[in-house]
């Protein structure tokens, strides 16, 4: 029997909330229980979806809920569904729910079943499952659970006002509730226009969540009866949630708190249809660090924003779930696999959880490092680099070899750990990687009078190097070295003679560093450059 269903009633007293036995309450909170109330995997596994409204692009908190539910169902070997909720044709935007899918696709957590896969329980788009919604709207008002209703939008406005003139929460009166068959009838035989309500029980059973625990929620004393099917024939979202949740077996539903308060009447839908329903479990608000509201509008925190400035998904996946809870610890540097092994859901806790979008760069700094690190990865990074080194430089290079991927690896890997984005690679401060410098002889030699020697030395050091896997610290040494045999140049002018003749810049990586990224050959080209024009 359905914990949901459970009502316990003392003899007429106030019933009491409904609290499962401890054991069963543990497999609850552990997750691999469904509201069924069985102690056993639901039938058909663990199934959980992600219902994004296609009212605009996938945003960072859509993402926080399609990652939960994937973890969720990867941690239980289960299956992660995208359902496209685009019931309201009002607010549809053209190409949300593809690019929806997409933005899926890009970090990392594709659906198993959507609309663009399938699978054995689709469509996945609500628009193309109206007959289902019809059928079990059909079901509700044979029982009684459901009624037609012909109120006119202006009865329902005047209502309204007349509530706040009170200042009352506006309400619908339920009146269409009384109407007699015959009245009904006559109505429907008019063709008048009408919805369809759901006839709200009164004194809903208290339900479990799996993160917020018990509660207690009584949605008719709140809220006249709602509306389930609109007059032009489509559900709304709280039909056809239960529906599809339903018919497309989901086993838990993991979705924002915002709809913590809908889910007592979701469950009287369900018992009213006389279906077990899943597990529930509301994940906390997604907040800005000063816990202001994550606004959609705010369009630098759309997935696609994300991606076009270098972000990588990892770390924003890393960034959303180190701000959130559901982890024994948190620490920066995750990736979903470990994400996975160390979920609990019983971790999750109700406070919100603060978005620091400040620290951005450091996660991606770390996931672009590890990227660099992973030979597989590093060969997509060595392409994307050649891409935008053309792209910004283009007939600028110092020739064909700049672009050649030894050259492209190598600078990836000397600055690896330096660098947040690709994008800073291709920035004026590293333009000296793909073209030469221009800088004056006597520029150079203002800045040592013995330069023709400083180049004559390190490019004779060059030529005869052979080592080139050494670290930056032991080249400098070694340039340390060759520095003792100049009488009127301090180790920190050549520094700064070497810096300017490689970069044509003041500041920037060590000079070891940059020597290591050109490499002996371009150096010698440099060096020799600077003193001859
Ligand atoms: N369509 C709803 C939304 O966009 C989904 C809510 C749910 O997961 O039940 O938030």
């Amino acid at each position: 029997m359905s914990v949901l269903a459970l009502k316990p009633r003392l003899f007429g007293l106030q019933a009491a909330p409904f609290r499962p036995a401890e054991g069963w309450r543990m497999l609850l909170r552990s997750g691999l229980c469904g509201g069924a109330g069985s102690s056993e995997r639901p039938e058909g596994g663990v199934r959980l979806r992600f219902g994004p409204s296609p009212t605009g692009f996938l945003h960072l908190g859509g993402l926080r809920t399609a990652l939960y539910n994937y973890i969720f169902a990867k941690k239980h070997g289960g299956t992660f569904i995208l359902r496209i909720e685009d019931t309201d044709q009002s607010r549809l935007v053209p190409g949300a729910a593809e690019s929806i899918e997409d933005a899926l696709e890009w970090a990392g957590i594709p659906p198993d079943e959507s609309p663009h896969r399938g699978g054995s329980y689709g469509p996945y788009k609500q628009s193309e499952r109206l007959d289902l919604y019809l059928k079990a709207t059909e079901t509700l008002v044979m029982r009684n659970a459901a009624y037609y209703c012909f109120c006119s939008p202006q009865r329902l406005e005047m209502l309204k006002k007349e509530a706040l003139r009170m200042r009352q929460t506006p309400k619908y009166d339920n009146r269409c509730r009384h109407l007699s068959q015959t009245q009904i009838e006559e109505q429907l035989a008019q063709g008048c226009s009408h919805v369809v309500r759901f006839r709200l029980e009164e004194d809903a059973a208290p339900f479990e969540d799996l993160v917020y625990g018990l509660n207690r929620l009584d949605p008719a004393s709140v809220e006249g009866d709602p509306v389930i099917l609109k007059a032009d024939g489509f559900p709304t979202y709280h039909l056809a949630n239960v529906v599809d949740d339903h018919h497309m077996k989901i086993s838990h539903v993991l979705r924002g708190t915002e709809w913590l308060t809908s889910t007592a009447k979701h469950l009287l839908m369900y018992k009213a249809f006389g279906w077990d329903p899943p597990a529930f479990a509301h994940l906390p608000l997604l907040l800005n660090k000063d816990g202001s509201k994550l606004s959609k509008r705010q369009g630098d925190l759309f997935i696609q924003n994300f991606s076009r400035n270098g972000v990588l998904p990892e770390a924003l996946l890393d960034i959303v779930t180190n701000c959130g809870s559901g982890f024994s610890g948190n620490r920066p540097g995750r990736i979903l696999e470990e994400l996975v092994g160390e979920f609990d859901v019983s971790k999750i806790t109700t406070h919100s959880a603060l978005l620091d979008l400040d620290k951005l760069p450091e996660f991606n700094r770390i996931h672009l490092l590890r990227r660099i690190e992973c030979v597989n990865s590093r060969q997509q990074l060595v392409t994307e680099l050649q891409t935008l080194v053309e792209k910004e430089f283009g007939d600028k290079l110092v020739d064909s070899e700049a672009l050649c991927a030894d050259y492209v690896e190598r600078v990836l890997l000397h600055r690896k750990g330096h660098i947040s984005r690709l994008q800073e690679l291709v920035s004026p401060n590293y333009s000296y990687l793909w073209f030469r410098p221009v800088v004056s002889r006597e520029q150079m030699l203002n800045l040592s009078t013995e330069g023709e020697k400083i180049c004559s030395v390190v490019v004779q050091f060059f030529q005869t190097w052979s080592n080139g896997s050494v670290s930056p610290t032991e080249l400098n040494n070694e340039l340390r070295v060759l520095q003792a045999q100049f009488t009127s140049t301090k180790y920190n002018d050549m520094m700064k003679f070497l810096r300017l003749a490689l970069s044509g810049k003041q500041q920037g990586p060590s000079v070891a560093e940059m020597m290591l990224a050109l490499g002996p050959k371009e150096v010698c080209q440099r060096l020799q450059h600077a003193v001859i024009h």
